[in-house]
């Protein structure tokens, strides 16, 4: 069969994308009970919201905001983090993470992460801790925990925060626990946006056992404000509240948090399918000629937001853009999860060098993101699979 960037027929007629929300009738109907409800902005939906999710995480509060960026924004400005601190990250992540540093004139601090799970390599943070680093944000890559027992252990000896970025990892289990409940958790937060494992349209959200910690994020959510609208509106007074801090707007409405709501109550359905995808693609997969897999340890729970395939340049005659290229063509969409954080323009013109994080380097220019999402059907995976199939063969040295 000839491929379709030279020219054949493509695998698929239609487009098949990396990634996808699932909006089912239920989502549909609370939305338009919220929207024909006299509260849209923050109200019973988001403290409904907020409820089932720490009772789902386990966690002792929950603070549902318009973003995980806001909440990693929110989480390290209540912690404390401010100029001229350092804060210990991955590179192999979203630029959300190490911004929200930026925001708070704090240095993010890039570490090479493991080659088998592209998380940051624990056994590289303590040679770049010093007395101006405060906090560590390790991120659960593609829903994969990072190595929390190291991770812990060195933040308790340096007297560090830990703020988990758990875009990825809503379903997620360390050692049997779930990402948002290790340890008493300084904070972790979860994204929404539509291409993650749950969906509020956008939206983020803190988790945290800590009271202090929550009672300002509480606030810093909204203008720094001590009585959020939906309390002013229960109490009938208006006007009644003082701004304290200066805080943001942040705050996710109830047109989100129902979405989120619905969303929530369905995510082992999601998580059943996607882990069904992804365990097809393990086995089908692992023998493809210059193709690499990641690792999953056998101590977690994977929660497969995305799932990464490595190419082995030494075994094929084309780089990672080319084959993707070819993907294209067969009508199979892709992503890189990521192109490192430091190596974008805005970090360059801070200083950031290449060479800073070999492996993670080298592997950045060698990944792909491949369609993973659970309203796809087993037809969509096999024809993932046959097209990966088709190029590494066709392309094998
Ligand atoms: C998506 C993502 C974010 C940002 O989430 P938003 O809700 O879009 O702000 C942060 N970190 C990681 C690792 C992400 O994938």
């Amino acid at each position: 069969m000839e491929l379709a960037i030279n020219g054949g027929k493509p695998v698929r007629k239609d487009f098949l994308p990396y990634g996808l929300h699932w909006i089912e009738q239920d989502d549909i109907d609370g939305l338009v009970d919220t929207l024909k409800s006299v509260w849209l902005t923050t109200g019973p939906k988001t403290l409904k919201f907020e409820e089932e999710f720490r009772n789902y995480v386990g966690s002792n509060y929950a603070i549902a905001l318009n973003s995980a960026t806001a909440a990693l924004h929110v989480s390290l400005l209540a912690l404390g983090i401010k100029q001229g601190d350092e804060v210990i990250t991955t590179p192999m992540t979203f630029c959300a993470t190490s911004n929200a540093a930026l925001y708070l004139g704090a240095k993010p601090v890039f570490i090479d992460i493991q080659p088998d799970t592209l998380n940051i390599d624990p056994k590289k943070i303590e040679e770049k801790i010093t007395k101006r680093t405060k906090a560590i944000i390790p991120v659960h890559y593609a829903g994969h925990p990072c190595d929390m027992d190291e991770i812990y252990t060195i933040a308790k000896k340096h007297n560090l925060f830990v703020i988990e970025d758990a875009a990825h990892a809503v379903w997620s289990l360390y050692k049997g626990k779930k990402i948002g409940s290790l340890y008493g958790t300084d904070a972790t937060c979860f994204s929404f946006h539509p291409v993650k494992n749950m969906t509020s349209g956008e939206g983020g959200m803190i988790t945290t056992d800590n009271g202090l910690i929550a009672d300002k994020s509480f606030k810093l959510r909204l203008h720094g404000i001590t009585k959020d609208a939906w309390k002013r509106f229960g109490a009938k007074v208006s006007g009644d509240y003082e701004m304290t801090d200066l805080g943001f707007k942040y705050n996710m409405p109830d047109i989100q948090a129902s979405l989120g709501l619905s969303q929530l109550r369905k995510l082992e359905k999601f998580e059943i399918s996607r882990t069904k995808i992804a365990e097809f693609y393990n086995s089908e997969l692992a023998n493809v000629p210059g193709i690499e897999l990641l690792k999953c340890r056998d101590y977690v729970r994977h929660a497969y937001h995305i799932y990464v395939i490595k190419i082995k340049p030494e075994d094929l005659s084309i780089d990672r853009d080319t084959f993707i290229k070819a993907l294209n063509a067969e009508n199979i969409g892709t992503s890189v999860h990521y192109r490192l954080v430091y190596l974008h323009p805005y970090y360059q013109s801070l200083g950031y060098k290449k060479g800073l994080c070999p492996i993670a380097e080298d592997i950045s220019s060698r990944i792909i993101t491949i369609p993973l999402f659970p309203k796809m059907s087993e037809k969509d995976a096999k024809d993932v699979v046959t097209t990966i199939k088709k190029i590494a063969n066709f392309y094998k040295k």
